[in-house]
């Protein structure tokens, strides 16, 4: 059965009336391609302001792996857009599965302490990052549940671009 708190729908995250939305960002938070530089052109160019205003962590860097920043969303139909920095797949030793889990976890705490009651999350990492997308799924799917677990008021999207993800969503779900 799926959990009365999770929602799998396929299409595209910028559309989504939520409160927060997830970016699948870079470290240097200042837009990319895939979902990224979706999520630039519908907020606008204030997002990009914003996001250059956030300090450097070291040159070039506002966001490390595995962690995540949160911005107004300007022009987008949520109230704010959660930026989070995932791993690029290697060969599964550098802690990728761990930083991955550290996005969904961080992301969502970001989103309860600004008072969200629904997050949208894109499959971070399964673009250009290369993460083996029904390894990333399980990872979104366990870390979403246990952190539901003690939060019975959050809603929690997951955004698919495409056919495939969505079906592995499902199943996930489905399985338990
Ligand atoms: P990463 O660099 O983290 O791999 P990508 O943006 O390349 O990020 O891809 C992450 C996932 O987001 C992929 O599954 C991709 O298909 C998906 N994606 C791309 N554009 C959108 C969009 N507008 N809405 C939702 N998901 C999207």
């Amino acid at each position: 059965m799926e959990n009365n708190q999770i929602e799998v729908v396929e299409g595209d995250i910028t559309l989504c009336k939520v409160d927060a939305i997830v970016n699948a960002a870079n470290r240097t938070l200042l837009g990319g391609g895939g979902v990224d530089g979706a999520i630039h052109r519908s907020a606008g160019p204030e997002l990009l302001k914003e996001c250059e205003a956030l300090p450097e962590l070291e040159p070039g860097v506002r966001c490390q792996t595995g962690d995540a920043k949160l911005t107004r969303a300007y022009q987008l139909p949520a109230k704010y857009v959660i930026h989070t920095v995932g791993p690029v797949s290697r060969d599964g030793l550098h802690g990728e599965a761990e930083k991955l889990r550290d996005c969904y976890q961080h992301s969502l705490e970001l989103a309860v302490q600004n008072n969200c009651r629904s997050i949208a999350f894109p499959a971070i990492s399964t673009g250009v990052y290369h993460f083996p997308p029904k390894k990333a799924a399980e990872i979104a799917v366990s870390t979403v549940k246990e952190f539901l677990s003690n939060h019975p008021d959050l809603e929690v999207l997951f955004v698919c671009f495409d056919r495939r993800t969505a079906s592995i969503y499902h199943h996930l779900l489905s399985d338990e």
